[in-house]
């Protein structure tokens, strides 16, 4: 075993510590990893500096840059087997939707190889100077990355962090390192210099807590939950890195009574029971307008009562399950604070019985009905399969609950009134808004929160712009004294 990748070399963890990563659909073991600490943080960032400071991959030139993403690019759609089926047994999520996440992050290199060189800075017209704004690296990049979109989140960043000339560590989720590891050996056959991408593995606590507060590290990007979210913030604040937060929402999908029902009921199910609700942007919320009530929730209820569950490779399976066995608990216990706060059940809220999926970390596809905002389920990202039920009157009380939440990621609208669709979406506080649809996100699209979900974007050109400082040169072509002073 060799996982950790430092310095342009693959090696074993100091402290020689392990960790056996197993399915959370059957509990198989999938294969026992090398698990870092604090030495191997520290010897990564130490690489990592001085690849940055020696300054070779900075200084090839951007168009260079996006030779090699696009290598990249190349290598992740010939080898897209190998990273979905490793995908899908460390998350137990679906090979297709795997290889759907293969397909979106070859985009995302795909995308930023583009961007790479596109910008030659700007030239301000000031009389007897040169005066340009160009755009450097920030340097040394700490990335840090969740479980639920393992490949997909880490390229979000590794990417746009390549494409601007930085050297980076990269920390991904103890619990599905596997596609970190055959990232960076993508990327090292794509040509790389040895010491600009550097993988840790391990635990957030030992692994992960020195990307945001070793001086060396010039930018935290993180991904992940709330609450780790705000301690990387507070660990930045000591050497004021530059901080990028990614952290979740409690996204509104609204449903007004003149929508198309049978889409925007489809959509519900989608938007909230895909990847077992273990999804930053899911559809948790559903607000729909009172006449169509009842309506709406039966048909969500029928259908989430038949959504079947299984492994990743059951071609019958629509779903997987939960990452592990402390995460299940943790839904558990969000349906069991809704029911006691007054929430009505209407389907799930259990383990399933079906004996052939005792061996992993299931839950059944959950609706509660009669929700409130003040309900912990309601305003707390579950991470998990459970639909809350809101009810509106007219627009402004729609718009006025689906703001009623801490995070603003991402929201959802339906209606067939152009001007009532464009008046809500400005009215979201949410990063991304869909009109009649849930779910689609662009590389060319910005990505990212208002309120506590997040600081930043990723993906569009300000995703390549967290990665980059700017400059400001400016240069007298006709240099004198002054004399402002001693005249
Ligand atoms: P987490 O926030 O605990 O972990 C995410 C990453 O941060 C992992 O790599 C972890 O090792 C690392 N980490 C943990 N503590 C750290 C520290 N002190 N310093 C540096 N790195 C640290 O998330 P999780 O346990 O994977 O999931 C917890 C919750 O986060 C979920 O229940 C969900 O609500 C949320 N989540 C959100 C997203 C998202 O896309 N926004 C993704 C996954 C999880």
């Amino acid at each position: 075993m060799a996982e950790l990748f430092i310095g342009g070399q693959w090696t074993g963890a100091r402290a020689g510590g392990t960790r056996e990563i197993r399915c959370p659909a059957d509990g198989e073991l999938v294969r026992t990893v090398d698990e870092g600490g604090r030495a191997d943080a520290e010897a990564a960032i130490d690489a990592a500096r001085a690849a940055f400071d020696v300054g070779q991959w900075r200084a090839t030139p951007p168009a260079e840059r996006a030779v090699l993403l696009g290598r990249v690019a190349d290598i992740l759609q010939r080898d897209r087997a190998g990273f979905a089926r490793a995908e899908s047994l460390d998350t137990g999520k679906r090979l297709v939707e795997s290889e759907i996440d293969v397909d979106d992050v070859t985009a995302a290199f795909r995308y930023f190889a583009g961007i790479a060189g596109a910008d030659g800075g700007r030239v301000i017209d000031v009389p007897g100077a040169i005066s340009r704004v160009v755009h450097e690296p920030v340097g040394v990049c700490g990335l840090i990355t969740p479980w639920n979109f393992p490949l997909l989140q880490t390229s979000w960043k590794v990417a746009p962090a390549l494409a601007a000339g930085n050297t980076f560590v990269l920390k991904p989720s103890e619990l599905t390192p596997s596609t970190a590891i055959l990232l960076m050996q993508a990327l090292t056959e794509a040509g790389l210099p040895g010491g600009v991408a550097n993988l840790v593995l391990g635990p957030g606590a030992e692994a992960g807590a020195p990307l945001s507060e070793h001086p060396d590290v010039d930018l935290v990007s993180f991904t992940g939950g709330l609450v780790t979210g705000r301690r990387i913030m507070a660990a930045a604040a000591g050497t004021v890195k530059k901080v990028a937060l990614e952290l979740g929402g409690k996204n509104p999908n609204v449903i007004f009574a003149d929508a198309d029902l049978e889409t925007a009921t489809d959509y519900a199910l989608t938007a909230v029971f895909l990847d077992s609700g273990q999804v930053c942007s899911a559809g948790t919320r559903l607000i729909v307008q009172r006449e169509i009530h009842d309506e709406v929730v039966d048909e969500v209820v029928r259908r989430a009562r038949r959504i079947r569950l299984g492994g990743p490779f059951d071609p019958d399976a629509e779903t997987g399950p939960l990452i592990s066995a402390a995460h299940r608990d943790k839904v558990e216990s969000y349906v069991a604070d809704g029911r006691a706060e007054g929430a009505v059940l209407r389907c799930g809220g259990a383990r399933p019985d079906d004996p052939a999926l005792a061996g992993g970390f299931f839950y059944l596809p959950t609706v509660l009905d009669g929700c409130t905002q003040d309900m912990t389920v309601v305003h707390d990202e579950s991470f998990g399969p459970v639909l809350t039920v809101e009810t509106f009157t007219d627009e402004a009380d729609a718009v006025r609950i689906a703001n009623d939440t801490r995070y603003g990621l991402a929201g959802g609208v339906w209606t067939s009134d152009a001007g009532r669709a464009q008046r809500v979406a400005a009215r979201l506080r949410h990063g991304t808004v869909w009109i009649n649809d849930f779910g689609p996100y662009l590389p060319q699209a910005e990505w990212g929160g208002f309120g506590q979900s997040g600081v930043g974007r990723e993906l569009g050109p300000s995703g390549l712009d967290e990665y980059r400082e700017a400059k400001h040169i400016y240069q007298n072509l006709d240099p004198a004294p002054a004399r402002w002073f001693g005249r």
